[in-house]
């Protein structure tokens, strides 16, 4: 097309009618399945101040250096970021509307989410995400919780075979600044085989290098100091605790000790879930904990876990492994042909519906036989056929599209009750 304008953004892809039945079906799995462990919705705004997210993530993350969304309000000035991700502001709005001053709170969000990444096959710069956080608690307890929820969503969707956990714990405060130092003075003494990633984080991010995705750097990384080997016993207890909930629950997991995450507010355990379905966008859902944000942020300190999952990646690994959504098809399809007819046709669909029952209601005119054909296509069970002769006499013809039966004629009274029948 010549005039880009008129085109979605890169990278932002348009949910099609086609396509919307995945949606729906997995945000209704998604919905009831947090019910079911007492999780509440929360709806933040998309845009927030730049600064919450240099502030929650970290300066030196991919996300705030080279992904975020950022622009400046022409009317006042002020400088606003897309959301990128969904803790920061959660956490920004529990602080502002002092939702934990009566105890520790489950919620959940969904929605989009801008990250400007290179688009590729499940990499996008508007992508969707559920996120959960559980905050106020900071017992084991909760981390096992998150992981076991986890484990029953992939079993509610078809995924329970196709997806891996694999976790890892970050420890506390010191003994990740002892750890740190470590990797500096490693990572310091072989300067040449650093990236130019690696090297600008050296001495701000360190633990960031772990996280790279250079295939060139694997072995230097593999090789690298090790945070399990700094951790404190309280760090190790806790860990030992998630584990212990795990095997006792039956998931299957792996401790891969350079998992780090790329924000800068986990502590303790963190998780990926992740699939070789999808090539290397396989991670579908990560979190962990984050007990230092909420007091990093200005709130009274309280520890909290959470995860994200992207949706796009969950629908496509739903559609790699023949995951079919349940289609809900019209009840009734309803053919008109007459003047008479399409009048009389409105108030029979209106009746189909006033009886709890989904009508299309055929416009446009055309043929029987095209009407027919359309009733056809469009899934129904049932095409309720109008010709003036009917309209005159007030009633329907009733003809089962799906199985066997014969047409009927019905008064429109009873045309309702005859459909709802099955
Ligand atoms: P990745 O390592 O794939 O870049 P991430 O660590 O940046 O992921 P998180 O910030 O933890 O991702 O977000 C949680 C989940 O959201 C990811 O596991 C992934 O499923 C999804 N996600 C993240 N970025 C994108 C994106 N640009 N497009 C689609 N999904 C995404
Ligand atoms: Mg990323």
């Amino acid at each position: 097309m010549a005039n880009d304008t008129l085109r979605a953004v890169r990278g932002m892809n348009d949910i099609l009618p086609g396509e919307i039945a995945l949606w729906q079906h997995f945000e209704a799995v998604v919905r009831d399945w947090l019910a079911g462990y007492g999780y509440q919705e929360m709806r933040t705004p998309i845009l927030e101040h730049t600064g919450l997210f240099k502030r929650a993530i970290g300066e030196v993350t991919d996300i705030v250096e080279k992904e975020m969304y950022t622009f400046v309000d022409e009317l006042n000035g002020e400088s606003l970021t897309l959301r990128p991700e969904g803790t920061a502001s959660g956490v920004r709005a529990v602080i502002e509307h002092n939702m934990l001053f009566d105890g520790g709170k489950r919620l959940w969000y969904q929605g989009p989410m801008f990250r400007h990444e290179r688009p590729q096959k499940g990499r996008y710069r508007q992508f969707h995400q559920v996120g959960v956080e559980a905050l106020g608690f900071a017992g084991p307890d909760m981390d096992i919780e998150h992981l076991l929820m986890t484990a029953r969503l992939w079993r509610r969707l078809g995924l329970a075979g196709h997806v891996r956990l694999e976790i890892n714990t970050l420890g506390g405060a010191e003994s990740r600044a002892r750890h740190r130092q470590k990797l500096i003075d490693y990572f310091d003494a072989q300067q040449g085989q650093l990236d130019e990633d690696a090297r600008r984080r050296l001495h701000s991010n360190p633990l960031r290098i772990l996280d790279t995705k250079n295939p060139a750097m694997q072995a230097l990384v593999e090789a690298a100091p090790r945070l399990i080997d700094e951790l404190d016993e309280a760090a190790l207890a806790h860990f030992q605790a998630v584990k212990d909930g795990l095997d006792a629950a039956g998931i299957a997991y792996t401790v891969n000790p350079r998992l780090v995450r790329g924000l800068d507010y986990y502590n303790y355990t963190v998780f990926e879930w992740v699939t070789d379905r999808l090539g290397a966008q396989g991670t579908v859902c990560a979190g962990g904990r984050y007990d230092g944000l909420i007091a990093q942020m200005g709130g009274k300190p309280a520890p909290a876990c959470g995860y994200a999952m992207g949706i796009e990646r969950l629908l496509a690994l739903m559609a790699e492994t023949g995951q079919n959504p349940p289609v809900a098809p019209p009840d009734a399809y309803v053919v008109n042909v007459g003047e008479q007819a399409a009048r009389f046709a409105m108030r029979a669909a209106e009746t189909l519906r006033d009886g709890g029952l989904r009508a299309v209601l055929h416009c446009g005119g055309g043929s029987f036989k095209s009407q027919m054909k359309k009733a056809d296509a469009s899934g129904a069970r049932y095409a309720v056929i109008i010709g003036d002769d009917e309209a005159l006499s007030g009633e329907a013809g009733v003809k089962p599209l799906r199985g066997a039966g014969e047409q009927q004629r019905v008064k429109l009274a009873d045309l309702a009750g005859i459909i709802s029948k099955e």
